[in-house]
């Protein structure tokens, strides 16, 4: 449930004036604001918990001891948020994963670490990490063959009943936090979770050098196939949307064409998406990033024979799928569900390179104690990525009542 692919109008603009309602308004979340921040420095482990659909709270939770001599503790500085966070904030569910208790939620973070076991050998407290958020058994049939992501047993933050990283400490495997390099920052660090995706999804797609590749749905996901399939060589990348402003900035981003999803058969929007782009006689590779039914079966259709197609978004559960086309193409059909091994890595190792750029994609950063409100933005498809900051440290809160202490004694 990872894969963060809303669809919703992003790049919501900003009225110039505001009404002295609104102002009013903003100017009590400000008040109320300062009001949690105080309360939140002085819990301990204070934690942004779903209670139930459309019920969060903040919770004062135990700090997390080290389950192994193997595990670090993680202080979260950055965290995206993302479709399934929403969807589990709305409804209270995601298909049979279901929010029966509280759980804190988030899982696309990075931060420092603050403690570290005695048999961890690669980190030490201080260094600065990206979180890989699920951990498998490491024991079943599929996590020895190089499959974890598809591990039965997997723990993964923010998917019941498993406590997500919007807290101030969050326990994790040394191997799977991944050191930032010194040119990266923090915040980049948190765009690694949905970059990992994308790597994931371009290397079941087995993108080569010098292949068409068509991506459906200009969402985060989307942009980041985008980015990574131009990164692996790709020489033509065409993003599909059906909004303007999204396809200018995928074009601006890492595609080289763009092409608007009309309202008429799938047949007809793939006649013409290969006609428009001048893709020859069909795409190479087509992602689905939008989990559309409509965009699904004008992609099968825009295949050219032998093409390879994978599904990377998650809408409805069943669609009608254009089978014959894949069966006389003999087209390769594939999923791709979070991430397995390497791909955190290659997510890092493509940030640190260059070859690919995550910064562009954090359109809002919000205080941790305004988190709900970052939650509700992304809900009205404002902004492409939103970044909740981790909980204040207490001591520079002390600091700061050292200061005004000192202040109204001068
Ligand atoms: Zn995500
Ligand atoms: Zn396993």
């Amino acid at each position: 449930m990872s894969s963060c692919l809303c669809f919703r109008s992003f790049f919501h603009k900003q009225k110039d004036s505001e009404e002295p309602e609104k102002k009013q308004q903003k100017e009590e979340q400000k008040n109320s604001t300062t009001t949690m921040t105080t309360q939140t420095a002085t819990q301990k482990n204070p934690s942004f918990v779903l209670q139930a659909a459309n019920k969060v709270v903040y919770e004062d939770r135990p700090i997390p001891s080290l389950p192994s001599p193997y595990d670090v503790i993680v202080r979260p500085r950055w965290t995206g948020i993302c479709g399934s966070d929403v969807h589990y904030w709305v409804e209270g569910r995601i298909g049979h994963f279901v929010v029966d208790s509280p759980m804190v939620l988030g899982h696309e973070s990075a931060g420092i670490v603050h403690s570290v076991g005695e048999k961890v050998s690669s980190l030490k407290v201080g260094d600065r990490v990206a979180m890989e958020p699920g951990v498998p058994c490491r024991r079943c049939v599929r996590c020895k063959e190089g499959k974890y992501n598809l591990c039965p047993d997997m723990q993964f933050a923010a998917t019941p009943p498993f406590d997500g990283t919007l807290a101030r400490y969050y326990a994790l495997p040394e191997d799977y936090c991944y050191k930032l390099p010194e040119s990266m920052s923090l915040e980049e660090g948190a765009l690694i979770e949905p970059t990992a995706v994308a790597v994931h999804i371009t290397r079941q797609a087995a993108v080569k050098q010098g292949d068409s590749v068509v991506v459906f749905g200009a969402g985060p996901v989307g942009l980041l196939c985008c980015a990574v399939a131009k990164a692996y060589g790709a020489a033509k990348i065409v993003t599909v949307d059906i909004n303007d402003e999204r396809l200018n900035f995928a074009l601006q981003y890492a595609a080289t064409t763009s092409f608007k999803s009309a309202r008429v058969s799938a047949e007809e929007n793939a006649k013409n998406l290969i006609k428009e782009c001048e893709l020859g006689p069909g795409a190479d590779v087509i992602i689905d990033a939008s989990g559309a039914e409509p965009c699904i079966q004008t992609a099968i259709h825009a295949l050219r024979m032998g093409g390879t197609y994978v599904q990377g978004g998650m809408g409805k559960p069943d669609i009608t799928f254009p089978i014959m086309a894949m069966c006389t193409k003999e087209l390769n059909v594939r999923g791709s569900f979070r991430y397995g091994s390497g791909d955190y890595q290659t997510a890092v190792d493509l940030v640190a390179s260059k070859r690919i750029s995550v910064k562009e994609l954090i359109t809002g950063k919000v205080k941790f104690e305004d988190a709900e409100s970052a939650f509700s933005d992304v809900k009205g498809g404002k902004g492409i990525k939103i970044l909740i900051e981790g909980p204040e440290e207490p001591h520079q809160q002390q600091q700061q009542q050292d200061q005004t202490f000192l202040k109204s004694r001068i």
